[in-house]
């Protein structure tokens, strides 16, 4: 008989034929029922073993974790949650598993001892729904840019350029560690690092998107990005997945459309085709809920939170705006912001953007008009003289999501910009030549693929959305 994994067996009732499924041992009661799951869904089939004519010997190697392949007909379950059980026919055990030694028992393990054991913790329910949720996100994101016409763009992972000044950057190397080139003063050259010249991961693909843009019009990336964040946040990693789409003859209100379309198509999608996965992580939190004081507990449920993101506006309102609500805000009697908003022309901590969206719209929300001070070279000026034409998404729970602004399309404020902040132009000379050549206004954002994963999910930490999360001194597995 066929494989069949074991969700398709489920969603079907068709009982009475003999079927093969594979998968690795959960549990294995009273030398009769096993519970066997294949990572397709969260439900285990049920295996009847007729242990009275299996073999001892084979019995024994039926642990948690084992991986077997069963052979057996479908009959109308004998227990309550499922309609079907498989009567075994045939077992073999494919790869047997030590259970003094598995580390995964079949009880409830902390996420930070998950954490630990992050190459087995794929075969929990947790992981097995958040996983399977990032896959549909990240398939829904493609839909949608595809449905529109825009072409993926691959990026490059090596660059000389890092996008945003910000240094937070890994150098790629190639030279001998052992005898690296010098600079006179006796230091490792790192501008020479890259077969002779500095050479860092891709912080961000923008710059490079935007050249592909003002020739295909729109287009997305969706890759790996890399920073040197040497903090530990439950928000940060260094190494995440970022969508970044951009468009030509688009402007800070398309930008923004578009931004809220994706978020909300995406989630849609994913509610659609992971109910089941995304019911479960609800029901976790409700029941972690439960641990927690009165005033700690959730307003909404993780089904709740991603219904209401999609079924509202959100709220559109410029940084000015915002620093005057948050002047005269205390976010709770005891409490003041552990950073005082101190006034226009400071960035936002995440206590600030989550207060915004959490306690005072209670709702996403778009920022824009940001000063320009506090953002890239690259975003374009205002009439102001002030501000620059930015937008970040702030979402429940994560804070910033997206980031992303109308382009300096003019020139001489881009340069003049560059200038003002020190960035040297003549490394930048492939970017100005947009500028130089068919010039024409364009938008794009970045959006952080593991937060959307982390607000979908409802999960804590941003460790626990991506299969091999790398942080500072986490790079084995
Ligand atoms: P933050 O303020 O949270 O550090 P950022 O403003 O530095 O983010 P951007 O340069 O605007 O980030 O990048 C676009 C998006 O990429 C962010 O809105 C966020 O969703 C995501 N992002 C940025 N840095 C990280 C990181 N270290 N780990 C995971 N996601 C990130
Ligand atoms: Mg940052
Ligand atoms: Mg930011
Ligand atoms: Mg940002």
């Amino acid at each position: 008989s066929q494989r069949i994994k074991i969700k398709a067996l489920l969603e079907s009732d068709e009982t009475n034929i003999d079927v093969t499924v594979k998968g690795w041992v959960r549990t294995f009661r009273n030398n009769q029922f096993i519970a066997l799951n294949d990572g397709s869904t969260n439900n285990n089939v049920q295996i009847v073993v007729d242990f009275e004519n299996t073999d001892a010997a084979l019995l024994k190697r039926i642990t948690t974790g084992a991986a077997l392949s069963v052979t057996g007909t479908v009959v109308p379950s004998l227990g309550k949650g499922q309609k079907i059980d498989i009567k075994a026919k045939e077992i073999e055990v494919l790869g047997d598993s030590d259970p003094e030694k598995y580390p995964l028992q079949p009880k409830k393990h902390s996420l930070e001892f998950l954490r630990e054991i992050a190459h087995l913790r794929f075969r929990t329910n947790t992981f097995g729904a958040i996983f399977r949720v990032r896959n549909s996100l990240s398939f829904a994101i493609h839909q949608f840019f595809q449905d529109r016409g825009f072409v993926y763009l691959h990026t490059p992972v090596i660059t000389a350029s890092d996008a945003e000044g910000a240094g937070e950057t890994f150098h790629v190397t190639n030279f001998d560690i052992a005898n690296p080139p010098r600079t006179e003063s006796g230091e490792v050259d790192y501008k020479q690092d890259f077969f002779g010249r500095a050479t860092n991961l891709t912080v961000s693909g923008q710059l490079e998107g935007e050249l592909g843009a003002m020739a295909l019009s729109d287009i997305y990336t969706f890759g790996p990005t890399f920073r040197a964040e040497n903090s530990n946040t439950t928000r940060h990693l260094a190494e995440f997945w970022m969508i970044e789409p951009e468009m030509a003859f688009a402007d800070i209100t398309d930008n923004m459309n578009v931004a809220e379309d994706l978020l909300k198509y995406v989630i849609s999608y994913a509610l659609d085709k992971n109910k089941e996965d995304i019911e479960f992580l609800s029901q976790r939190l409700q029941e972690e809920d439960k641990q927690k004081p009165q005033n700690e507990r959730q307003e909404m449920t993780l089904l709740e939170k991603l219904q209401f993101c999609l079924d509202n506006n959100f709220e559109r309102l410029t940084y000015t705006e915002a620093i005057d609500i948050l002047k005269e805000s205390t976010p709770n009697k005891k409490k003041k912001f552990q950073y005082p908003v101190e006034g226009w022309g400071t960035d936002l901590q995440s206590e600030h953007e989550r207060y915004l969206v959490e306690k005072h719209f209670k709702k996403p929300v778009i920022l824009t008009d940001y000063p320009k001070e506090i953002k890239s070279f690259y975003m374009r000026q205002n009439d102001d003289g002030k501000t620059v034409a930015a937008m970040d998404i702030l979402f429940p729970g994560i804070g910033e999501i997206v980031g992303g602004s109308q382009r300096e399309e003019r020139l001489d404020k881009l340069e003049q910009r560059m200038d003002e902040i020190g960035i040297p132009k003549d490394e930048l000379w492939w970017y100005l030549d947009t500028r130089r050549f068919g010039a024409c206004p364009h938008a794009g954002f970045g959006l952080g693929f593991e937060r959307l994963v982390l607000f979908v999910t409802g999960m804590g930490n941003i460790r626990d959305v991506i299969p091999f999360p790398r942080f500072p001194k986490n790079a084995e597995f």
